[in-house]
């Protein structure tokens, strides 16, 4: 549906609206895709608000509740949407500073919304429907709160952009602003499915195997047998948050395929079982 064309997004012959934000840094090649949300309500312009110098921030798109997509940054250049920020990608590179590496969707929805007597409010007292707010506690901990769902139209214009500017710019990692400033950030929220988001982005079968992530700091030895004494196979450990999918077991070890960026078997090996998570 979508492609970049001259770092724009283009649906068809034509760009989607274009609403130039000034809140800029200079050219960059991104690594990232960060996924946010507004925390604001279908009446606010956030792209006429990212236009504003006095705002200080913007993103490359906005998606409203309609699925509208309205682009204010090109994706060659540093949007301000990410702040203090730190993420290690998969190959164990650290990077600080998320804006100098990652293109940024903002997607229209209220975020945490508070229980009253007859339903649920946002921050700024407005009403929303409880059909649609679900009840979870965010990863990061805090209590069971309320989070305003995305619409459908909105995940299916966001999924449709995703695959354009990852499949441009060769991006394998989309990840949340809560996990690149834990604690300080909790869009996109519990209520955005990143899990099944990033399945579809990179096509890969949700109804696969079940996948597993490595969960060890120091990472995890991939060896050639199931015990200590057969030999590595690679000169690294895998580093902490590998995923993997699992073929067979023996005892305490697991002959597992480490999967690439795409979702697809990059190498396989013996790990010990107990440094693996059910993802
Ligand atoms: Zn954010």
């Amino acid at each position: 549906m979508y492609k970049v064309r001259n770092h724009r997004l283009a649906s068809g012959a034509s760009n989607v609206p274009f609403v130039r934000s000034p809140n800029i840094g200079g050219q960059f090649a991104p690594r990232f895709l960060v996924i946010h949300y507004t925390a604001s309500g279908p009446s606010f312009d956030t792209a006429a608000y990212f236009a504003k110098p006095s705002a200080r921030v913007s993103a490359h798109l906005v998606v409203r509740r309609d699925g509208q997509v309205i682009q204010c940054v090109p994706f060659n250049v540093v949007g301000w949407h990410a702040g203090v920020s730190r993420w290690t990608d998969r190959g164990g590179n650290n990077y600080v500073g998320l804006n100098q590496h990652a293109i940024g969707i903002e997607i229209e929805n209220w975020g945490p919304l508070r229980r009253t007597g007859s339903g649920w409010v946002s921050w700024t007292e407005a009403v929303v429907d409880p059909s649609k707010v679900i009840e979870a506690a965010h990863k990061s901990g805090g209590p069971v709160r309320g989070w305003e769902t995305y619409t459908e139209a909105q995940v299916e214009a966001t999924l449709e952009a995703a695959r354009a500017i990852c499949d441009a710019y060769g991006i394998d990692e989309i990840i949340g602003h809560d996990d690149i400033s834990p604690g300080r950030k909790s869009d996109p929220g519990p209520a955005w499915n990143m899990n099944s988001f990033k399945a579809k982005v990179f096509g890969r079968d949700t109804n696969g195997p079940p996948t597993w992530t490595v969960r060890s700091p120091t990472g995890l030895n991939i060896r050639s047998g199931p015990g200590m004494e057969h030999p590595a196979l690679r000169p690294q450990p895998l580093p902490d948050g590998t995923v993997v999918i699992v073929h067979e077991a023996d005892g305490q070890w697991r002959f597992v395929s480490v999967l690439n960026g795409a979702g697809q078997p990059d190498f396989s090996g013996w790990v010990h079982a107990a440094f693996l998570y059910e993802s």
